[in-house]
């Protein structure tokens, strides 16, 4: 009797444990699947008239979010803006000419990096012009002034107002205590209490995404979670480093999807949630790639921006069909014989060709997320019978900044499977849109229409039906979502 006690107690001690994480896999491959309908949903399959995720013909859509740390001279930024910004000829031969954009530093000492207040006009004015041309599109925070306070942030946005200067995209920068983030970044700036409070006035301003420390290895966002995708990031060169770094980002996965906060942005793997400011505020916030195989946040150099935007990752990101942000900073360029590393001046010039190809839609931060919200919140209806098809555009029911009725050019490149492009009219509201494209069959054997910039409403004001139009001037209360301000949206080449 004794020894049949042992060995049934011997039977337990083995099979609870196994049991155990036999009921923690079934729950958390039941939330998976339930965390995935969410994009199933969206998916416009079986629609005789549907929105296409990507402008035709791109399979998917990238950004690169430079910071500004470290480029130490105007020269050295005057030659990266040229170089990813125009076709113009450079120190490293011809410029590739996409839609990259780029950040600026209001405050920072002068060994860190140029900055709005350096004293320097031609940078602050170089600044001004690049922000009003779209090829600078984000505040890399406040930055590292000793002593910043409010009075410095509110110069700056008056700065930016009296310019007419308008900058939607917010990323935390290293330790300044201007930064909004609570987990990686560690800010300060959406504390009441704090000197270096400013969320009120920056929000009012215009900011509505926000990058607050958050990195992901997973190339692709917006898509499915699947075992697969985290495979890709182990690298066979680096098979230790990388092998953790597939075991960190599942478990960093489990975890979001079992509640936990830090890592909430990991649970579903889109690009964009709405997050909530220590204030109340809310706010977009976006996450950034980075998969390098030293760790995550380790590729953000100009160097190893290579490796980031290799190949093997563009490769992935079309097969998927996501969207990915890219985290870098061409000004850590120490180790590069020119202001942009060889290496990564040919990967940057093989993202061109992808983008020239049709394969990947390239934007800057600002444009690729603004087209992410249009998207995903766009209104419209249809009516399809023999062929012929009428599509109406309502609005953008934006839920946290209000829903707007917008122009034809903050739709450029919404695009629609359709049964007969020939025969197919869209209206915005009452009018007619009168540039569209019609696309042949795509990959998926469907052919679509794309919403061209600069057709009728273009010199019009986009409208905001939201209950106070104009400047907002208190915080938003948690529970309305909707805020006064004006529409950030933009369309037209850059
Ligand atoms: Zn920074």
């Amino acid at each position: 009797m004794k020894i049949k006690n042992m060995s049934l107690r011997k039977i337990l001690v083995f099979l609870l444990p196994v049991a155990a994480i036999f009921v923690f896999c079934v729950i958390y491959i039941k939330k998976i699947y339930d965390i995935n309908k969410y994009y199933y949903h969206s998916d416009p399959e079986n629609s005789l008239v549907a929105l296409r995720k990507f402008p035709y013909p791109y399979m998917a859509a990238l950004a690169i979010s430079n910071d500004m740390d470290d480029t130490q001279t105007l020269d050295e930024f005057l030659e990266i803006q040229k170089f990813i910004n125009t076709r113009e000829m450079t120190s490293m031969g011809q410029g590739i000419g996409l839609n990259i954009g780029n950040s600026f530093l209001p405050y920072e000492p002068a060994n860190g990096a140029i900055s709005y207040f350096s004293g320097d006009p031609n940078v602050s004015a170089t600044i001004i012009r690049d922000i009003r041309n779209g090829s600078i599109d984000v505040i890399h925070s406040y930055g590292k002034k000793p002593g910043l306070s409010r009075s410095d942030e509110h110069a700056m946005l008056q700065e930016l107002r009296r310019n007419d200067c308008r900058i939607e995209v917010w990323v935390d920068h290293d330790r300044s205590p201007s930064n909004l983030g609570d987990d990686v970044t560690f800010g300060l700036g959406d504390h009441p209490g704090a000197k270096e409070y400013h969320a009120d006035l920056t929000l009012r301003y215009g900011i509505r995404f926000a990058w607050l420390g958050r990195v992901t290895m997973i190339a692709g966002q917006a898509v499915p979670i699947r075992a697969g995708m985290f495979a890709t990031i182990f690298d066979r060169d680096h098979p230790v480093y990388s092998a953790i770094n597939v075991l960190k980002e599942i478990a960093k996965n489990a975890l979001a999807v079992f509640g936990d906060k830090k890592y909430a942005m990991q649970e579903n793997n889109d690009l964009v949630r709405v997050a909530s400011l220590d204030d109340g505020q809310r706010i977009y916030e976006f996450i950034r790639f980075d998969d390098y195989w030293r760790g995550v946040g380790t590729g953000a150099t100009n160097k190893r921006l290579a490796y980031v935007i290799s190949r093997k990752t563009l490769d992935r990101l079309k097969e998927v069909g996501g969207y990915t942000i890219v985290y870098t900073h061409l000004g850590k360029n120490n180790d590069c014989p020119q202001y942009i590393c060889p290496g990564t001046q040919a990967a940057l010039r093989n993202l061109a060709r992808e983008y020239e190809t049709g394969n990947i839609y390239v934007r800057s931060t600002s444009r690729l997320l603004d087209y992410y919200v249009a998207h995903k919140y766009l209104r419209w209806k249809y009516d399809s019978e023999g062929g012929k098809t009428t599509i109406r555009i309502r609005d953008i029911a934006d839920p946290l900044f209000g829903t707007t009725v917008p122009n034809a050019d903050a739709l450029e490149g919404i695009t629609f499977y359709v049964p007969d492009t020939a025969r197919t009219r869209i209206f915005l509201g009452r009018k007619e849109l009168d540039r569209l494209r019609q696309n042949p069959p795509d990959s998926a054997g469907r052919p679509s229409v794309t919403i061209l910039a600069g057709g009728k409403g273009r010199s019009e004001t986009a409208s905001r039906r939201s209950p106070s139009n104009g400047p907002r001037q208190e915080a938003v209360p948690e529970e309305s979502g909707i805020s006064g301000r004006a529409p950030a949206y933009r369309g037209g080449a850059s």
